[in-house]
């Protein structure tokens, strides 16, 4: 047994470029099978203000002087070296977080090397541009895009590698230095990462992965003067204390926070891709998405057709050991939330919710391995915590409409606006409706898809500003306008004037 630990890898902090392995050493033990596969370092406030010094002076040395473009050709390098690795950060995240091998090799890992080369090739964001002053004319202005510095970035455990590389290759394009803090359930992918931006030529300090506790790393990056911004993903109780930490000491935030996202599915659907879409919605990563479509609400004309589909598709899931690109179900990526998602179900029968399907995994997952059976519940009174709340787990609250309106009034009656989905087979109707529904993306006839091109964010309880596309990386630089004076102005004398009056002519020659 002791042989077979030494095995396993021991990943420090990657500070500066740096493995650092000061503080805890952790068993990071696979949500898949429940077997220890490697071990992590858990560090404290000491190296994460470390990391902050070093991505200070880099942005302020090195860093700081490079051009977008040459931040650019790094990140196309950054992107073939991953390419080269993916089959390996497939295995990884797979094995810290449960997800399924085929979404690791289909989904995340692709589609963050994607979203590296989106912000190596995008040419929307410019560093500055001219402005004129029309009313003082012969002046001209320049607007630059200024980096904030260094970015505190906190990220969930649910997508580990694709958040690392939403937090992290953004703020990079637009010039800053990072300091990320990924979860300490799931670090790993983040680490590696750090390696191969290290590996691409990304000078020093310009990248640090600092693996702590949550708290440690709120309080540190809000009160630190060297950090810039605090850039946070996670659940809307920790973004509230992270936000009133960064608003004490005047510091800018952004909060990617939970959701409670509506499924709507109109009497003109088709009914076959709707299911599907409605299954894909909330069954993927089994439920761990900030944005799974946790609410479906069905035209009651077509309800009970649509859940006979709906099942239809769902006793076609296969569970087993996610590692098999056969298996369909993902585990659970930690314990307390399988207690979770396992209570808020329990407290919804309670409150009258009835189990109208559940796809039986038991005997066919891997017995130490964290599972929650996919499940739809019924009877869901729109009023209790369990339509209300964020479960994050792979169960389905199903609610009922007669009207557009009615559709559009319940949607919006949550305090979350993150993400929805309308299902028609009629477009531009769905997309109306669309345009009704408060939540910071909405997709019409599909789900899930996620575009570098297109910024994600939440309204309501969901978040604050954005991330991705040209808003994304607004958000992480400030504005500077220099204004300079005309060469020659007659305007000179008008301005100056407002407080002293215009020389006269023996004053002049004086
Ligand atoms: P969480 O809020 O518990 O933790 C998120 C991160 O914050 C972790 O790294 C954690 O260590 C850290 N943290 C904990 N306490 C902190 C504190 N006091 N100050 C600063 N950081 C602290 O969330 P979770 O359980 O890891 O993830 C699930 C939640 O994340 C869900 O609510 C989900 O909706 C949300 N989420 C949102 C998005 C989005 O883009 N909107 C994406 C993924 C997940």
């Amino acid at each position: 047994m002791e042989s077979e630990k030494a095995k396993v890898r021991h990943y420090g902090n990657l500070i500066a470029g740096e493995e650092d392995f000061h503080g805890t050493r952790k068993e990071v033990i696979s949500p898949l099978d429940g077997n220890l596969f490697a071990y992590s370092t858990v560090a404290g406030r000491e190296e994460l203000r470390k990391a902050i010094d070093l991505a200070y002076d880099s942005y302020h040395g090195k860093w700081g002087r490079t051009s977008l473009q040459e931040r650019k050709r790094l990140l196309l390098k950054l992107a073939e070296i991953i390419q080269e690795r993916s089959d390996q950060y497939s295995t990884l995240e797979t094995m810290n977080t449960g997800k399924t091998l085929r979404q690791s090799m289909l989904m995340d890992i692709p589609l963050g090397i994607e979203h590296i080369r989106y912000f190596a090739v995008e040419n929307e964001f410019g560093t500055s541009r001219n402005i004129e002053h029309p009313e003082y004319p012969g002046s001209s202005g320049i607007v630059q895009n200024v980096p904030m510095g260094v970015i505190g970035a906190i990220v969930p455990w649910n997508l580990p590698f694709l958040m690392a590389v939403w937090k992290v290759i953004p703020a990079l394009t637009a010039g800053n230095s990072v300091v990320l803090k990924p979860s300490t359930h799931t670090p790993l992918t983040a680490l590696e990462l750090a390696i191969d931006i290290r590996r691409a030529g990304f000078p020093d300090g310009s990248v640090s992965v600092v693996n702590c506790p949550g708290p440690v790393a709120g309080k540190e990056m809000a009160e630190n003067r060297k950090v810039g911004m605090v850039s946070f993903t996670g659940s809307t109780e920790v973004g509230r204390s992270v936000a009133v930490g960064s608003a004490k000491n005047l510091k800018k935030s952004t909060l990617e926070l939970g959701g409670k996202s509506p499924n709507i599915v109109l009497e003109d659907a088709d009914v076959r891709q709707a299911a599907s879409g409605v299954m894909f919605g909330i069954y993927l990563n089994s439920g761990q998405l900030c944005e799974s479509g946790s609410r479906l609400l069905v035209h009651s004309a077509i309800k009970e057709k649509f859940l006979a589909e709906l099942m239809k598709l769902m006793k076609r899931l296969r569970p087993g050991n996610p590692m098999s690109m056969e298996t369909d179900i993902s585990a659970i990526t930690t314990l307390g939330q399988k207690r979770k998602i396992e209570m808020m179900v329990r407290e919804g029968i309670q409150g009258g919710a009835s189990v109208f399907y559940r796809k039986d995994v038991d005997g066919q997952v891997p017995s130490k391995g964290l599972y929650y059976p996919p499940t739809v519940l019924s009877g869901v009174d729109p009023e209790s915590e369990i339509a209300k709340e964020e479960i994050f787990g792979p169960v389905l609250s199903v609610l009922e409409f007669s009207s557009d309106s009615e559709a559009i009034e319940i949607a919006n009656r949550s305090e979350y606006g993150l993400a929805a989905g309308v299902w028609s087979r009629n477009r531009e109707r769905a997309t109306k409706l669309a345009g009704e529904i408060e939540a910071g993306t909405v997709w019409v006839n599909q789900y899930h898809l996620l575009s570098a091109a297109a910024p994600r964010g939440g309204f309501k309880r969901s978040g604050l500003g954005r991330e991705l596309g040209l808003e994304g990386l607004m958000e992480l630089t400030q504005t500077r306008h220099i204004f300079v004076g005309a060469e020659d102005s007659e305007m000179d004398e008008v301005e100056f004037g407002l407080l002293l009056p215009p020389e006269s002519g023996d004053e002049k020659s004086q």
